[in-house]
């Protein structure tokens, strides 16, 4: 109730798609029942729970914020969201996002943008904004967002709160509308890293439904959280990253005091040459969209979403028509750059080259992260945008991306936790990068940090 009242008066700040109000009170009045008559419990027993709307839940609408999906129902449950609610949690509602997850302010939903909870001139990032704001602005306990380059730490970062995409495999993708599908992960935003525990160890884990989700044993987060953590830790910068023009001076500043306190307080902060870094976001983008084009084939408005209602016109033309009608602006940019990239002649320049770059940042930063306990990095180059700030240059919006892709070329497991505010009265975060399959240290060291 306390959440559904919020959520009615925070309306404005468009976190929310849709409201199952009745459904999550009749769950409540369910479990209420249950524990009055003495019966069992899941683990996230009247844990309420929002959902990106890129997460299908079966017989509730999806439509990944594009009016191609719009009014689409859900004949299955993502694996996540069975797993959820077998453990009793409450799924409230499903978020306002990028649309098809593609963007990092939620100015291209198809149903407007998310404001930002501390400053509503302010975007809340994206793509999983909605995500994140239910979170920051108390309209649930935790939220499941989706992270193919910084969609969950991104907004995380910009809203004040902490976002974990896990090691890629860590959660199966079944019933996760796919976008680049060797880089999408399930990820969750909390207030508090035990909540982010719990969460993840309900969520991950093999799944016959996904072969990419691994069968590496999941172990118990939470009883580890709870171990003391007093030994010395190791941990490592990319000089690269950090002293990158793209970064605001302010936030530097801010990182490297934090490094010093984290060396005063007996761990060990080395500085690491990483002379990729500026080779991670055009890999990044080359290779998402090429993945982006081939998935996003199936809205053709014969198979799946919007059919168009003009009459009369040949099979390519009414592809042609279906998705013109049905895709928005940036949707249709991707699936052009990823088509380009794929297509004959320029494959080997552009996917093939990618690919490279893709192996060789990933040995190199696998090669850092058996050395240290963990590196640590901004998570955004800059504060929460203003709204419009960057829409008509794309180019500056992806550049932004600089400090999240990397986790996601390399498939490991990075988490951003709130770090201070700006002079701007802002809030920003620090991310740390573990090994993959060691979110568990990954959630100690972020405990040990906040
Ligand atoms: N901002 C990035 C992009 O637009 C990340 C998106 C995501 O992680 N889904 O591709």
């Amino acid at each position: 109730r306390t959440f559904l009242d919020r959520i009615a008066k925070l309306k404005h700040l468009n976190a929310f798609l849709e409201v199952y109000e009745e459904e999550a009170l009749n769950k409540a009045q369910e479990l209420d029942n249950r524990l009055a008559k003495g019966g069992k419990l899941g683990a996230l027993a009247g844990v309420v729970v929002g959902i990106k709307d890129v997460i299908c839940y079966k017989g509730h609408n999806v439509s990944a914020a594009s009016r191609m999906l719009e009014g689409f129902n859900s004949i299955f449950s993502a694996t996540a969201i069975e797993r959820l609610l077998a453990e009793d949690a409450i799924i409230i509602g499903n978020l306002n996002c990028d649309e098809f997850a593609m963007g990092s302010t939620n100015e291209n939903s198809a149903y407007g943008p998310t404001l930002n909870a501390l400053d509503i001139t302010r975007v809340p990032g994206g793509s999983s904004g909605g995500s994140a704001v239910a979170v920051q602005a108390n309209l649930c306990h935790v939220s499941l967002g989706s992270d193919t380059g910084g969609s969950v730490r991104q907004p995380a970062d910009f809203c004040g709160i902490i976002g974990l995409k896990p090691t890629y495999g860590r959660i199966s993708r079944h019933g996760l509308i796919a976008y680049a599908s060797s880089f999408d992960q399930i990820g969750i935003f909390g207030r508090d890293i035990a909540d982010v525990a719990a969460v993840l160890q309900v969520i991950a884990g093999p799944d016959e439904f996904d072969s990419t989700a691994s069968q590496h044993p999941v172990p118990d987060y939470l009883a580890n959280l709870a171990l003391e953590n007093n030994k010395s830790l190791k941990f490592a910068y990319l000089r690269d990253a950090q002293y990158h023009d793209g970064l605001d001076a302010e936030m530097r500043g801010a990182y490297i005091d934090f490094f010093e306190k984290l060396v005063d307080n007996g761990h060990t902060v080395t500085g690491h040459s990483f002379e990729y870094i500026d080779h991670i976001v055009p890999a990044y983008y080359v290779l998402t969209t090429a993945e982006a084009s081939s998935n996003l084939s199936r809205y053709d408005g014969v198979k799946f979403g919007h059919r168009t209602r003009e009459q009369n016109l040949d099979l390519t033309d009414f592809y042609k028509k279906s998705r013109s009608e049905g895709f928005g602006i940036e949707v249709k940019r991707r699936i052009l750059l990823g088509t380009f990239v794929l297509s004959a002649g320029y494959y080997d320049a552009y996917y093939t080259k990618a690919q490279q770059v893709r192996r060789l940042v990933a040995d190199k930063l696998n090669e850092i992260l058996e050395e240290y306990d963990a590196i640590l990095m901004p998570t955004v180059p800059s504060t929460a945008f203003k709204l419009g700030e960057k829409t008509d240059d794309p180019i500056a919006m992806y550049l932004a991306d600089i400090y999240t892709v990397l986790a996601n070329l390399v498939g490991v497991p990075a988490i951003s936790v709130p770090l201070q505010k700006h002079s701007n009265g802002m809030p920003y975060g620090v991310q740390i990068i573990t090994k993959k399959f060691s979110e568990e240290s990954l959630l100690r060291i972020a405990r040990l940090l906040m």
